[in-house]
């Protein structure tokens, strides 16, 4: 048997989100080295502040500055810092309560070790030599030993404050796509498409998993499909993906190879988007050196009959 492919994968995307009142005020409070709050309908105070009540669901704006100053409530050490944590050498995840608040807020302690880390330590707020609205503009909490800072009595009004924020978020880790896959993908390199047939309902599965999820039972005969095939259904993306050099609008569709029981997906070319249609037929183009087909274009042939396709819709 032939080694079991693994690969290093980073699934990786800006998370854009906008920011209501409260956030709002939250993330530009920071960028002005003001902490703020949100006070509840039963008199507690909330750091990091949300926009509903927890206990009442009602909404709430009743913004309070707290102090940067606080208590850690709870701490782990993280010996091995990951790329994008808060520190690059080992640091305390810690929960602080700041001065004013009656909840904890999760930020990084900067200290030599964890014996130098305890509940209840006093810390305050470092901030970031530069801040732009954003929860990394407290660069970390450090020790500190004097009374509780007083706030300056900020009203929570800010100029210019900040109404979106862009969140980068990246998965990190290695894949290995089993035995089943690591055929179809060793296939692929010779530009053969290979699924697996289910030993009890004969359904062909590209690209197969290893097993029949109708059936529940292992798949191992080896069936080649394609290269040519149906289009089942597809889509008209109008939006442009960062980092992907394709132009929109574009068509991506599902692809029912010859002899395939599943459809895959695959981006079509060679015709105006606005002309692909279900049941057209295509073929796969290679590009030099690639491990999966580029695209997939028209063959000319007469569009496959409804009939031929509408299981693999
Ligand atoms: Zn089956």
């Amino acid at each position: 048997m032939p080694e079991v492919l693994k690969a290093p994968l980073v699934v990786e995307f800006p998370f854009t989100r906008s920011l209501g009142p409260v956030q709002s005020a939250f993330l530009t409070g920071l960028r002005e080295r003001v902490v703020l709050g949100v006070k509840t309908t039963d008199g507690r105070t909330l750091v990091p502040p949300v926009e509903y009540d927890p206990v009442t669901a009602e909404e709430i704006r009743d913004l309070v500055e707290v102090a940067p100053t606080g208590t850690v409530t709870t701490w782990a050490w993280n010996h091995a810092p990951r790329r994008g944590q808060p520190l690059d050498t080992p640091f305390a995840w810690v929960l602080v309560r700041m001065d004013g608040a009656d909840t904890a807020l999760l930020h990084a302690l900067d200290a030599p070790g964890p014996d130098a880390v305890h509940t209840g330590m006093r810390v305050r707020v470092r901030w970031a030599e530069e801040r732009s609205g954003a929860i990394t503009d407290i660069a970390c909490f450090e020790p500190y030993d004097g009374d509780p800072a007083e706030p300056t009595g900020h009203s929570g009004e800010f100029e210019a404050p900040i109404t979106g924020i862009v969140a980068p978020a990246r998965l990190d880790y290695t894949y290995s796509p089993g035995r089943a896959q690591t055929a179809y993908i060793n296939a692929l390199s010779a530009r053969r498409a290979v699924g697996e047939r289910c030993p009890s309902c004969r359904k062909v599965y590209v690209p197969p998993r290893g097993a029949c999820p109708t059936c529940g039972v292992a798949t191992s005969e080896q069936v080649e499909v394609g290269p040519r095939g149906t289009v089942t259904t597809f889509c008209i993306v109008n939006i442009k993906a960062k980092n992907l050099d394709i132009e929109v609008p574009y068509v991506y569709a599902h692809i029912a190879l010859d002899g395939a029981d599943l459809a895959q997906h695959g981006r079509i070319g060679g015709i105006p988007y606005d002309q692909v249609r279900m049941g057209l037929r295509v073929e796969p183009v290679w590009t030099e050196g690639a491990r999966f087909p580029d695209h997939y274009r028209p063959t000319g042939e007469p569009d496959a009959e409804y009939d031929t396709y509408k299981e693999l819709l």
